[in-house]
């Protein structure tokens, strides 16, 4: 664990800024609640803006290699999020995160941890680490 790392930074920042919910109840109703607008900024930038569009169809998976099945899956998006709902999204997903680093805080985990964890399995077991 890294000390001055920026995710212990900002699970710092969170902790000292928790006054109106410390309640764990809070955390984690205010976590679903910004995991909601999130989704709903990204689903007005599709049906308010229209800078994007979802046209989503069956992932085949039937491919020789799990390389060609990688390279054959689509994220259903079309187009660019025009600069405002980008800005939306990574404000509703800043405040989330905030949620993440609060629910770690109330609960004694280190983010830092929680992501070196992740990244470390990432690196290990590559595309296998999500089957
Ligand atoms: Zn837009």
């Amino acid at each position: 664990m890294e000390k001055d790392s920026l995710c212990n930074k900002f699970q710092n920042a969170v902790s000292d800024t928790q006054l109106r919910h410390k309640s764990i109840l809070d955390i984690l109703t205010k976590l679903e609640e910004s995991n909601a607008r999130v989704n709903r900024a990204i689903v007005k930038s599709v049906t308010s803006c229209g800078c994007i569009e979802i046209n989503a169809t069956k992932q085949c998976y039937n491919k020789p290699s799990l390389q060609e099945v990688k390279e054959s899956l689509k994220n259903h998006i079309e187009g660019e999020l025009c600069e405002t709902c980008r800005e939306k999204i990574q404000e509703e997903l800043g405040n989330h995160m905030y949620y993440v680093a609060s629910l770690c805080d109330a609960l004694e985990l280190n983010l830092d941890d929680i992501i070196s964890k992740e990244f470390d399995e990432l690196k290990t077991l590559g595309i296998y680490s999500l089957l």
